[in-house]
């Protein structure tokens, strides 16, 4: 059995988006399940799309995310170089050949030219398309004389070599994920495979390279679909045998009833209405605004997506913004969804050197990889037993192309929280430690002691930073009381209570065990309920009701600073 070998193949256009991993997640996962080969291989050939810095936001983003390659331009490999624009030599080579065959033909049709004709075609209601019921009617190697395209070629004018796509054949196409399905060439194009400075298309130089590289499998998103017949082809015109294919549906757009919430309304609202009046400059930003509130404070409804639907008595307006709710509510997950709705779609952060704008990634948010990971995986896959929680390994162990959904995968924000949640708690408070030290939050506290907060508040956490943030009060005092809670905690008798108690604390030892044998003898004493006690000094000590238990609030923050916020907070309720 021949060597199982897949890649990925991105083009440097801009940061690789969560489609993207998850395409080189799968690439990876199929190799190693296999024991194959996984390569990455860099396509700029398309230079006008070309974006600084996106080839090295690539590997570092698969890096980050485990995903390491057998072969890469880096790496390098016996299959070297991998990065298309070092690989000219060896298109033309095959240029040559595929020109020898009755597949290809050149063209020598200007921009100005193809254009021209295009609106000769739609003035009369028609589509152009370069292909064999129009091929002879243009200026190409096969509609001109042998003298007249060899008086071009000694002229040096410039030409394409396009693909001549049969004429009729019923083209039977293989996929392992969406079975087999069938397309006829009449339908298809003469696809240009090498432009006129000589640089193949993705096309010629994607399937080259595959057959160069012996790549067995090759898995990549759906919207390489429509290219598959010609592809097909091209390793039918050069006489290779062509690899087995896989294309991975679309991640879609999340649910937005799990997004809105009344703390971000405003926000979202604000962000869609920016985007409707651009489009649609004839209404007013906070009439807009108005009716697009109106529909997303009804998104929890269970009549929400039929409230989009009906149209009966609408006033343009609200028929404008009902059509453009439905567009962008559904469909597939976009760099923009992230923006509005405030999740990362991008591994990593990304800044775009032309713009300035930065895009938000996972990492800096907060994710471990082995977390985002795992969210991605699941994205369009299902491991046996519906198991949800899994290493790279054991996903590789696992991994079946045949389970692969055939079905779009919606994302989800709080299923992508959940799998974060889940990962901070198999992590060491030590590996944790590190993890804070080396944000950006300038911890200012010895380890021993930030050991002792993150074992205390880890099981709450959802990002590392949240370990700070509900824990705040372990590194500063209160500075005010929750208005609810001290209702609730505090009365005409609790100075009283709280003063004799931070009396006896004067004297204790203070780690937690025996603080609470302390005030476990206290209230019992005093003939206290626990919650005359425990409430307020909870209040005064956190300024809320929440955190871990008093005992180890106080044990922690130690004797001076716990019998300081209990006076705060006897001067404060007086
Ligand atoms: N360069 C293509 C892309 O960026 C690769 C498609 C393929 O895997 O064939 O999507």
């Amino acid at each position: 059995m021949e060597k199982v070998r897949v890649r990925f193949a991105p083009s440097p256009t801009g940061p690789l988006h969560l489609g993207g991993v998850r395409t080189a997640l799968y690439d990876y996962l199929f190799a190693k399940n296999q024991g194959g080969e996984f390569v990455l291989r860099i396509e700029d050939t398309d230079t006008a799309r070309y974006v600084e810095g996106a080839e090295d936001y690539i590997e570092e983003a698969l890096e980050w995310c485990g995903i390491i390659a057998d072969e890469s331009p880096k790496k390098g490999g016996k299959f070297a170089p991998y990065r298309q624009s070092e690989r000219r030599d060896i298109y033309d080579r095959y240029t040559e050949e595929i020109l020898k065959t009755d597949y290809a033909y050149i063209a020598f049709d200007t921009a100005e030219e193809l254009d021209a004709i295009r609106a000769e075609f739609e003035a009369k209601g028609d589509v152009f398309s370069y292909d064999n019921k129009t091929r002879n009617l243009l200026r190409n190697s096969l509609a001109l004389s042998e003298e007249e395209v060899q008086k071009l070629l000694a002229e040096k004018t410039p030409y394409v070599v396009r693909f001549k796509m049969p004429i009729d054949r019923t083209l039977n196409l293989v996929d392992i994920i969406r079975g087999n399905s069938s397309v006829n060439t009449n339908t298809l194009d003469d696809k240009v495979l090498v432009k006129n400075d000589g640089m193949p298309t993705y096309h010629f130089a994607n399937i080259i390279d595959d057959h160069e590289m012996e790549i067995s499998h090759v898995i990549r998103g759906e919207e390489w679909l429509p290219s598959l017949g010609l592809h097909t082809l091209l390793y039918e015109a050069m006489g290779w045998e062509a690899p087995q294919f896989a294309h991975l549906s679309l991640i879609l757009k999340p649910d937005v009833s799990t997004l809105i919430n009344k703390e971000n309304i405003d926000s979202i609202t604000k962000s869609f209405t920016e985007e409707f009046v651009t489009k649609n400059s004839q209404f007013s930003f906070d009439e807009s605004a108005a009716i697009i509130k109106s529909f997303f404070s009804e998104v929890k409804s269970p009549r929400f997506k039929s409230m989009l639907n009906e149209n009966d008595k609408d006033n343009e307006i609200t028929a404008s913004v009902k059509q453009f709710l439905k567009k962008g509510l559904s469909g597939k997950l976009s760099k923009r969804d992230g923006d509005k709705f405030g999740f990362p779609v991008f591994p990593l952060d990304f800044k775009d050197l032309s713009t300035g704008n930065i895009s938000k990634g996972y990492r800096e948010n907060g994710y471990l990889p082995e977390a985002f990971i795992n969210m991605v995986a699941l994205l369009g896959w299902s491991p046996a037993d519906d198991k949800e929680i899994l290493t790279l390994d054991e996903m590789a162990k696992e991994f079946d192309l045949n389970k692969v959904h055939k079905a779009g995968a919606r994302f989800s924000k709080e299923k992508s929280e959940w799998f974060n949640h889940q990962y901070i708690q198999f992590k060491s408070d030590e590996e944790l430690l590190q993890i804070l030290k080396n944000s950006d939050l300038h911890l200012n506290i010895e380890d021993e002691k930030l050991l002792k907060i993150i074992h205390l508040m880890k099981e709450r956490a959802t990002f590392p930073k949240d370990i700070y943030e509900n824990g705040k009060f372990f590194f500063e005092a209160p500075t005010s009381y929750d208005e609810k809670a001290s209702k609730k905690a505090w009365n005409e008798e609790t100075s009283a209570i709280l003063a004799e108690l931070a009396s006896n604390l004067e004297g204790a030892e203070f780690n937690a065990e025996n603080l609470k044998q302390v005030m476990h003898d206290f209230v019992e004493n005093k003939g206290l309920g626990i919650g005359k006690v425990m409430m307020p000094l909870r209040l005064a000590l956190v300024g809320e009701l929440k955190g871990p238990d008093v005992p180890d609030i106080l044990e922690l923050i130690g004797r001076e600073e716990s019998i300081s916020r209990i006076n705060n907070a006897i001067n404060n309720f007086k």
